[in-house]
Parts: C-alpha cells; structure tokens; sequence
C-alpha cells in the first residue's frame, strides 16, 4: 500500500523537480482554467489512493509555478536543497508531533541540534532561544511577543493575564521601510501599526541613525526598536550597530531584527560586515525557507532571553505539561509538523562552507544582473547591490509592462514594487540552483523583450 503511494509520488516528483530548469518558469494562466482542470465535486464515496494522486497531479500541473527553478527571480524566492526535500519527505513520512518532547523526542533533538546550528551560523548568541515557525511573519509576531512581555514585565504590568487595556505600552520604532509583516504582527499584538514612530530612511531605504536619535530623544518610557536586515527592494541592512549605540544606555529597550533573508549574510564572511551589531540585538526574525532553501513554510524566532520567549509562549495543561525541552514552548503553534529537520538536513549537506558560499553566490549573481542589464543605454539600476537584490527601470517603458511581458515569455520571472513613487523590477536570486548561465539566459531575454517594447 504504502510502497505504491510512495512510489508513484516520487516518480511525479522526481520528474517535477528535473524540469525545473528547463520548463516555462511561470506563465499566466487564467484561474478558470486551473480550476475546469480540478474535480470539484465532492465523492460521496471515497476513490481509490492512486486515482485520486494522479488526478491531483495531472489537474494542478497547469497552475504550477517553477518558483524552486533557477530562473524564479521573483520577489525574495528560494529553492529547496535536494536534502531538505528529502528530509521534508521524512518528516510527512514519520508524522510527528513536535509539540513537545514526550510526543517525538526525535523531533525534539533534532530541533535542538538545528537550533544550535542556525544560532552559530548566524553568529547570534549560543544560549539565546529559538523557535521555529512557518515564515518570518510569525517570527516577527513571536519576537515582538516576547519584546511585549518583557518590556512590559519590567513595569509591572503582566500582559498575559491582563492584556493591553490600560498597559503602559512601549513606544515603537520602526523604519519607513520596515517590511509589511512587521506592521502586521504590530497589529496582531494590539502594538498598533499606525501608533508605531516611523523612523526616516536613506535612499537605499536604511533606517538613519541620526533620525531614530532624533525620534528617541523626546521618549522617557519603554522603547521596541524594530530594524531590518534586508531590505526587500534593495537588500540593504539597517545600520545595527549604531542602532544598538543609540540603545545601549537606556535601561527599557528592545531591539528586534527582522532579517527574514538578509540576516544569513552572518553566515557569509565577505557579507558579514553588512549586519554588524545584529547580535547586539534582544530577537532577530529569520527565514529558513527563502534563502536557506528548505522547502515552505520554515523560519527560525531568535529571542537573547530564554525566559522573555517561553513566558509570552508557554501554555500548560493537566494532559499537556510543558517544559523548557518542549518545542511548541518558543512558539505560537501547539501541534506543529518536524519543521527542524528540513533545516537540519540543508545545513549537514551544505556545511558551514557551503552556507557561506550560497549566500556569496546569490550575491555574485545579483551583481552580474545589474552589470549584465546596466549595459543597456535604457536601464538603470536603482541600488547599490549589496545583497541579492537588484532594483531595476528602464526608460520609456513602464516598469510593471516590461515585468508583465517577461512573465509571458516564461524563461525567467521578475516582480515589480514601488521604489520612490515609480514602479520598479525586482530581481531577486535566492535559489541554490541558479548558475551564472541562467542570469545570463534571463537578462538576454529581458533586454530583448525591452527593445522589442
Ligand atoms: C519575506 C520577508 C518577511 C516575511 O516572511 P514570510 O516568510 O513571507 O512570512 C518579513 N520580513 C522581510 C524583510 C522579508 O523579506
């Protein structure tokens, strides 16, 4: 039984997973036509387990993105390392709950030994907690959970039994560029997002030191000081160090980092310079499944204070005591998958060297997209690429007709943003399988299809 399911999935998905380099990456196509292609009439009898796959499998082809191909630049997209999807197998495979450790002491190791693994790459401190979740997004709600509770504690005031009404809330401090998911979690926290000091930003979109010391200047109480590593237009890192400076004397401050991709330049030894002070910081978001490529959805909450994440987190019951050895202690989840192994699969097969040299690679490649595309008399770049992102217009043609008309070419895949009012490209690499051929394949296109325009 299991034998012919296991067999049958993976002949489709070695084949899926061969042709992502040579199939379209991801051409429109009308959601009416995906959807006449998918039985939506519920059997009142069940079909049998092969049928059904091969059904899946043949009716969600059309509306299948090659997102985990090498030529996905689209927003901030990675693959997934031959090991992690294997791992990923293993754990849909093994089915455990990694709530706690009673219930899959595997799980529970190994998350551990993950754990440790991403905090020494990261360079963050080795005793600080870490959780994994299902994307930065969660990170961010969990990190700042974790900023609420302590902050808070410190006045006395229990958040978790008395929630926010009346609270001496902490200012927060964002940058102007903060990412979408921050506000969001500001939201989900009851912090308010509209409530949040936005802090200037530069032309690369860095929060400025010397407007977040202007902002601070006029608060006395409890500060949350949420920075960025990476940029989503630019890839350019918030200036950690000296934001760490401006906090360092005052006794009620937290300092998040959301780093979703680009707080893996601590991994790479010619980028680390890039985030400098980001282990000064009290919790750091950080996503697993853009560019360590494990498979979705996988991102590490990093919190300095043990006890700050386990406080905001840890929920007990009679049937359901947690210790500090239980996962779902670090985060918001209660039943969750093995998410850890993917992770702990993709850092055995890459090493220490082979992270370091992803991340330097991907920005390798940034770089000749923007030298490769600057060459044409009507390109410009808009940033200074420092990372793997590159912010691109060309003139005379508007930004979103030019993404539009590669996206219906199929041999690669770009996004568009707004960049100082103006639509932009943004080219993105992030996929452990992308090689300089295929940044060269794409650019060609995408100047073609620009002249052509
Ligand atoms: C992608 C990203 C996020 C959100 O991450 P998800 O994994 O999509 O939840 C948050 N912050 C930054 C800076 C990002 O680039």
């Amino acid at each position: 039984m299991f034998e012919d399911v296991v067999a049958q999935v993976g002949r489709w998905s070695a084949r899926w997973l061969e042709s992502l380099s040579t199939r379209p990456v991801g051409v429109p196509v009308d959601a009416a036509d995906v959807r006449a292609g998918v039985d939506d009439h519920l059997p009142d009898r069940g079909e049998p387990v092969d049928r059904v796959l091969s059904d899946l499998t043949r009716a969600w082809e059309p509306g299948l993105v090659a997102s985990a191909g090498p030529r996905y630049f689209g927003f901030v997209t990675g693959g997934a390392l031959p090991a992690a999807v294997g791992a990923e197998w293993l754990v849909t495979a093994a089915d455990q709950n990694a709530a706690t450790y009673v219930m899959s002491p595997a799980a529970a190791v190994i998350e551990d030994v993950a754990a440790a693994w991403v905090l020494d790459l990261l360079r963050l401190p080795d005793d600080a907690a870490l959780g994994f979740v299902t994307g930065a997004q969660m990170a961010n709600v969990t990190c700042l959970a974790a900023a609420r509770r302590s902050l808070l504690a410190a006045r006395g005031w229990d958040d978790g039994a008395d929630g926010l009404a009346g609270a001496p809330v902490p200012t927060v401090l964002v940058g102007d560029q903060a990412h979408a998911t921050l506000t969001q979690a500001l939201r989900l926290l009851g912090l308010g997002s509209a409530r949040a000091v936005r802090v200037a930003v530069d032309d690369q979109g860095r929060m400025r030191a010397d407007a977040l010391a202007d902002r601070l200047d006029g608060v006395d109480g409890p500060v949350l000081v949420c920075a960025q590593a990476g940029n989503v237009a630019t890839g350019a890192c918030d200036p950690l160090d000296a934001i760490a400076d401006l906090l360092s004397d005052r006794t009620e401050s937290w300092l998040h980092v959301d780093g979703a991709f680009g707080l893996w330049a601590a991994a790479a030894p010619a980028r680390q310079h890039l985030v400098a002070g980001a282990e000064r910081a009290d919790s750091w978001a950080v996503d697993a499944h853009k560019w360590l490529n494990v498979p979705y959805d996988c991102a590490m909450a990093v919190v300095r204070d043990p006890a700050a994440l386990t406080g905001a987190l840890t929920t007990s019951a009679a049937y359901l005591p947690l210790g500090d050895l239980d996962p779902s202690a670090r985060t918001p989840e209660n039943s969750r998958r093995a998410r850890a192994v993917p992770v702990y699969a993709a850092l055995r097969s890459l090493g220490r060297d082979g992270v370091a040299d992803l991340v330097e690679r991907c920005c390798a490649l940034a770089s000749q997209a923007a030298l490769e595309l600057g060459r044409h008399d009507r390109v410009r770049i808009l940033n200074d690429v420092v990372l793997n992102q590159v912010l691109v217009r060309a003139d005379g043609v508007d930004a979103r007709d030019l993404a539009a008309a590669v996206q219906r070419d199929g041999t690669c895949w770009v996004g568009t943003t707004v960049w100082d009012g103006e639509p932009a490209v943004r080219f993105s690499v992030s996929n452990w399988s992308t090689t300089p051929a295929d940044v060269t394949r794409s650019t060609t296109r995408i100047l073609e299809l620009l002249d052509a325009l």
